[in-house]
């Protein structure tokens, strides 16, 4: 990747992808793939796997968008808890939803292990940990709604977290045992190897520009070439471009930045988060907390560090290191960078159809490891099991694409307010 603020750690030491070249010319194709993040690439694995001729066109690089940028937490259901899915979805959906999203680490661990894909996995669970006594409270909420549901998570006390974490700075964690971490552009280029030696032909520098449908058969136009193909699915996410910009009008746009030191000495790095967990906290405006495999400490947190952001997030980022992890000495950061989530109104992720042979699945509001991978999945089960739309094997309700008009609104109070809290928080 070429700029480090995008990708920063992630790109340095990710195992390379594929050898891929840009799409010229013309070409027919049963199904073409528009993006080469997790759900594309998944995607294009599974159809191709079951011998379905797949294109996939990826504007930039494998990885480019919120799969080369993340934390790497390979978290199990949505951001919400699951009595709320619930009621936002209905019974039929909400149920069906959580369980899949629920067993998607599983789904994840399992295709890296297939197809030994070398991403730093690590699948110890993960702590999400209080950073209030509200925080606290809220967990043990989510602990009853998901031990009801059989799954295996527990709430630590202040004492069984402290070990855990490597800090006292929290009110306790819950440990949730599905979940666990990658290195997400290693992830994201093994997947693609995965998908090539499946037999998908993968294209990369390849930007669809356009997609019109002509006698029953979808136009594909790319920078520099025409494919016709028989269905299209779409997984743009939250960084579309060229033909797809104007889908940016359905999401909130939501920065994360990460920092990560450089690699802690080995009598420090056994004292944090020594069980190999990745972890989060409650804060409205959240810190993600984790180690890489050499052992660098990588913080994130709610904002972007393009021109203006870069100093003052870099600076809370040192000032969290210390405070929450003051046996780190002269915390020295060697990485920066950051990326954009994409985000809905209501926390839920989107089905839409745009004609039956026209999908995607969008806005996976910061939990797109496992859903990506997920529904890349169920996607290219919907064309091998020549699904009705209306009765598919996707969890999720069809709707209509739909901009939200208070978008940058939003997207600029996410902003502020996290600039905000990140100068002020413990500073004087
Ligand atoms: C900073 C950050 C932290 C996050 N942390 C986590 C985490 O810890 N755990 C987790 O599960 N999720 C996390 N997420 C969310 C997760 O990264 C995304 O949900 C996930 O990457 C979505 O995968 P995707 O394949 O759908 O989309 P993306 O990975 O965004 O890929 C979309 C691709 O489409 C391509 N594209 C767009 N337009 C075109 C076009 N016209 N032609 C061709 N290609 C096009 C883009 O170049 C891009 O490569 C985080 C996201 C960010 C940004």
């Amino acid at each position: 990747m070429d700029n480090n603020i995008t990708h920063g750690l992630w790109a340095d030491t990710a195992p390379a992808p594929p050898i891929l070249s840009s799409f010229k010319g013309e070409k027919k194709t049963d199904i073409v793939i528009v993006g080469g993040g997790y759900t594309g690439l998944s995607a294009a694995l599974h159809l191709a796997e079951k011998g379905v001729d797949t294109t996939l066109l990826e504007a930039e690089q494998i990885g480019f968008g919120g799969a080369g940028r993340n934390v790497g937490l390979v978290n199990a259901g949505l951001w919400l808890m699951p009595d709320d899915v619930v009621k936002i979805l209905g019974q039929e959906y909400g149920e069906r939803v959580i369980k899949e999203l629920g067993n998607s680490p599983d789904l994840v661990f399992d295709l890296i292990k297939k197809h030994e894909i070398e991403c730093e996995a690590t699948r110890k669970g993960t702590l999400h940990c209080a950073h209030s006594l509200g925080g606290y409270k809220a967990l043990r909420q989510r602990e009853s709604q998901w031990q009801k549901l059989g799954a295996p998570v527990r709430l630590l006390s202040k004492e069984e977290a402290k070990p855990k974490i490597g800090s006292d700075a929290f009110y306790g964690a819950l440990l949730d045992l599905r979940a666990g971490t990658v290195q997400p552009l290693a992830y994201a280029h093994g997947l693609a190897h995965a998908a090539n030696n499946a037999g998908a032909d993968l294209f990369i520098k390849s930007p669809v520009t356009k997609i019109e449908k002509k006698e029953k058969e979808w136009k594909i136009t790319t920078m520099d070439g025409k494919i016709t193909a028989k269905a299209v699915i779409q997984a743009c996410q939250g960084y579309p471009s060229h033909g797809f910009k104007e889908s940016i009008k359905s999401l909130i746009p939501f920065n994360f930045f990460q920092f990560a030191t450089s690699p802690l000495p080995d009598e420090i790095r056994r004292t944090i988060l020594p069980q190999g967990h990745g972890a989060w906290d409650t804060n409205m405006i959240l810190s993600s907390y984790r180690l890489d495999a050499e052992g660098r400490l990588v913080v994130g947190s709610v904002g972007s560090i393009d021109r203006f952001g870069y100093g003052l997030h870099k600076n809370w980022a040192k000032r969290t290191i210390n405070r929450v992890f003051p046996q780190i000495d002269n915390v020295k950061i060697q990485y920066g960078w950051f990326g954009r989530i994409a985000m809905t109104t209501n926390h839920v992720p989107r089905f839409h159809v745009f004609e039956e042979d026209n999908i995607s699945v969008t806005s996976y509001n910061g939990r797109g490891i496992g859903p990506g991978t997920l529904f890349g999945k169920l996607m290219a089960q919907y064309f091998l099991n020549d699904s009705d739309a209306f009765n598919s094997n996707i969890p999720l309700p069809v709707l209509k694409p739909k901009n939200i008009i208070t978008r940058r609104l939003r997207g600029l109070a996410y902003e502020a307010g996290a600039r905000a809290y990140h100068f002020i928080q413990k500073r004087f």
